[in-house]
C-alpha cells in the first residue's frame, strides 16, 4: 500500500513538516506517539513503509508552500534513519524551494548510519536541532531507553560537538517537563559547547 501525501508531509503551528521514517533507535518516555497516531494538522504519522525519494518528491510537488519560510524533517521517527532519502530530499527542497531546511534529529545518527554523517547532513541542511534531553548519561539512558545503551550519550554530545564546527545554526532541545534544576544543567552544557539551548513545551515532544 502507498503512503499518502499527507503522513509524508504535514503542518503544525503554520510550519511544515516531513515525516520520513517511523524507524527510531529510541523509545522516550515522553514521546508523544505512544499517546496518539498524529499532531497537528496531520490525521494519522504512521507511515505503511519508509517512503522512497520519489514518494516525498510527490508530496512535495503536491504542496502549496505559499506563505512557509521553512520546512523541517521531523515526524514520527528519527530522521537520519532514512539518510539517503533526507539528503536527496533537502537537495531537492534547494534546487526548487526557497526555503530553510532544518532538521530535528536525537543525535544519534553516526550510531544510526554506522558512520560520520555530520559532514553531508551540515552540507544539505540550513540547521540541525539535537536532543539533548538529560544532563547525565544515567538520566538520559532511563529517559531515552536508546538500543545503543550507555554509550549514547556521549555519540550524541560528539554528533552536536560535530555539528556546531560545521554550522553555527545548531541548537540543543529539552523538553520543559525534566524541571528547572535540569534544565539549569543542560544550559551549562549546552553553554561549554557553544550551542544554543531550545526549552520545548512537553505537547511538542515528537519534536525530537
Ligand atoms: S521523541 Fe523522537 S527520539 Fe524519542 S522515541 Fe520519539 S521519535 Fe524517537
Amino acid at each position: 500500500m502507498k503512503n499518502t501525501n499527507e503522513e509524508i508531509l504535514y503542518t503544525y503551528k503554520n510550519k511544515v513538516y516531513l515525516n520520513i521514517t517511523n524507524k527510531c533507535p529510541c523509545a522516550c518516555t515522553f514521546c508523544i506517539r505512544s499517546k496518539k497516531d498524529a499532531i497537528g494538522e496531520a490525521s494519522n504519522l504512521w507511515l505503511n513503509h519508509n517512503p522512497s525519494f520519489e514518494e516525498v518528491k510527490e508530496a512535495i510537488d503536491a504542496f502549496d508552500f505559499n506563505g512557509y519560510n521553512e520546512i523541517i524533517f521531523c515526524g514520527y521517527g528519527e530522521p537520519t534513519n532514512s539518510f539517503d532519502v533526507l539528503v536527496k530530499t533537502a537537495q531537492y527542497i534547494c534546487s526548487k524551494l526557497d526555503l530553510k531546511i532544518r532538521v530535528n534529529t536525537n543525535g544519534l545518527g553516526n550510531l544510526i548510519n554506522g558512520k560520520d554523517i555530520t559532514e553531508e547532513l551540515c552540507k544539505n541542511v540550513d540547521a540541525v536541532s539535537i536532543s539533548l534531553n538529560c544532563s547525565n548519561k544515567e538520566d538520559y539512558l532511563k529517559t531515552v531507553r536508546p538500543k545503543f545503551g550507555i554509550e549514547s550519550f556521549d555519540a550524541m554530545l560528539s554528533f552536536a560537538k560535530k555539528c556546531r564546527a560545521l554550522t553555527e545554526n545548531t541548537v540543543l532541545s529539552v523538553v520543559d517537563v525534566i524541571g528547572e534544576e535540569e534544565i539549569e544543567k543542560c544550559k551549562k552544557i549546552a553553554e561549554d559547547l557553544n550551542i544554543s539551548l531550545r526549552v520545548r513545551k512537553y505537547d511538542n515532544s515528537s519534536d525530537n
